[in-house]
């Protein structure tokens, strides 16, 4: 009895699985025999409805052209404009010839426009859409991050043929030199300098757009080790601090000028002047640029002086607090910053010129500590505020995992 019990129950799940194997070999099958249908979609939008083309602004083409070509009407061309300048979404004037755009039109003998699109850069596009009421609205694409690494030596002491020798893009040397303007001098590299480099790159649609954030940084120059972690302080501001949590920013930037130029006189106490043929002290640096170069304030200050003598010639002065002032000399012209306007750091108060007592086109740079003429490069200059006590746990925990990072690359 126990025996036939237990053939029976047998055979039953003999034929309960061979009815799910017949089954599933039909489903199958019939999966077969439905025709496929593949969705495409271009800007998130679904074109199997529609003729689709994407193409780029001719020299001269206005949208009123396009959207004329397409079989808008010149009132409804007219409303657009009034809503876009309205809402504030974009000058119409401001459309760039090369820049691509699509059409979405109907399939029918009409080809009537539906929906346009016109790229303002790689990220942004303006989307109008016809099918219900007009809606125009600012899109933006999607875009990707990745995690990118590098390293390299430096084979030449000018920064700027780094950009040819190395691995580097001029727009990641850019920031590097951003990073380090106060910690590196760039004018004074040195061969067999080395680099590390973790920073993200973005890309739209599988295209790199560009240098994103550097995350982390470490730059080895005669020996000391540089490291640079980048931390985002609130949802707004983000710097860069070494391994103790120490601001890399210092009150005063190392020059005058962005990089890539040449310290051509060095601070000196007994100089053969060029022009004069004297020997005279140099009490500042110059930097031989290419005229025209902006000359950037080192530090934030007061314009105390914006002038013009036969030795100086246009030049700027600016007082940055009770013990330190700057000078810059031998302009070609000066910036908008008037005596008595602020101007912070980095702000460009004028360009390189040879006005006054100069051979070739330079920036002399002078620098004054408690009223004294000093060489910038030999003093200790105050520093930026560290990561505040409520921070420094996170940062501790974030700089130890960008430094294993950089650890490996
Ligand atoms: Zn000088």
């Amino acid at each position: 009895m126990k025996i036939k019990k237990i053939i029976f129950f047998s055979f039953l799940l003999i034929v309960f699985f061979l009815f799910r194997i017949i089954n599933s070999k039909q489903k199958t099958i019939q999966v077969k025999e439905e025709p496929e249908i593949v969705i495409k979609k271009e800007y998130g939008i679904v074109v199997n409805n529609y003729d689709f083309q994407k193409l780029k602004i001719q020299s001269g083409e206005t949208f009123s052209d396009i959207f004329d070509r397409y079989r808008i009407s010149p009132i409804m061309v007219d409303k657009i404009q009034r809503y876009i300048v309205n809402n504030d979404i974009f000058d119409f004037r401001n459309i760039r010839a090369g820049n691509n755009y699509a059409v979405f039109s109907t399939k029918d003998s009409l080809s009537r426009g539906e929906i346009f699109i016109y790229e303002i850069n790689y990220v942004d596009y303006i989307l109008f859409d016809f099918r219900d009421s007009l809606n125009i609205s600012l899109m933006q694409k999607e875009v990707e991050t990745k995690n990118k690494y590098c390293s390299g030596v430096v084979e030449t002491s000018l920064w700027a043929s780094i950009v040819d020798s190395s691995n580097l893009s001029p727009a990641l040397l850019m920031k590097m030199s951003e990073i380090y303007a106060w910690t590196i001098d760039f004018f004074r590299l040195e061969k067999g300098d080395k680099y590390k480099i973790f920073f993200e790159e973005k890309f739209v649609e599988g295209e790199s757009i560009g240098v994103g954030k550097v995350m982390a940084a470490l730059y080895q120059h005669k020996g000391n080790q540089f490291y640079a972690f980048n931390f985002q302080i609130n949802e707004n501001y983000d710097d860069y601090f070494d391994q103790n949590g120490k601001s890399l920013r210092r009150a005063f930037l190392r020059a005058p000028l962005s990089y890539s130029y040449r310290i051509s006189s060095k601070f000196q106490k007994r100089r053969l002047h060029p022009v004069t043929g004297k020997i005279k002290p140099h009490l500042g640096t110059d930097y031989a640029a290419p005229q025209g170069t902006p000359i950037i304030a080192t530090a934030n200050g007061k314009v105390i002086k914006s002038s013009y003598t036969k030795n100086n010639g246009y030049y700027v002065k600016i007082r940055h607090n009770s013990t330190y002032t700057t000078q810059y000399l031998h302009m070609l012209k000066r910036g908008r910053a008037s005596e008595g306007s602020y101007v912070k750091q980095g702000d460009v108060i004028g360009y390189v010129g040879q006005t006054g007592l100069a051979t070739g086109p330079h920036v002399c740079y002078r620098f004054w500590k408690n009223g004294r003429q000093v060489d910038p490069y030999k003093q200790k200059l105050p520093e930026a505020e560290p990561i505040s006590k409520d921070y420094i746990d996170d940062f501790k925990i974030i700089a130890d995992s960008l430094y294993n990072i950089l650890d490996k690359i």
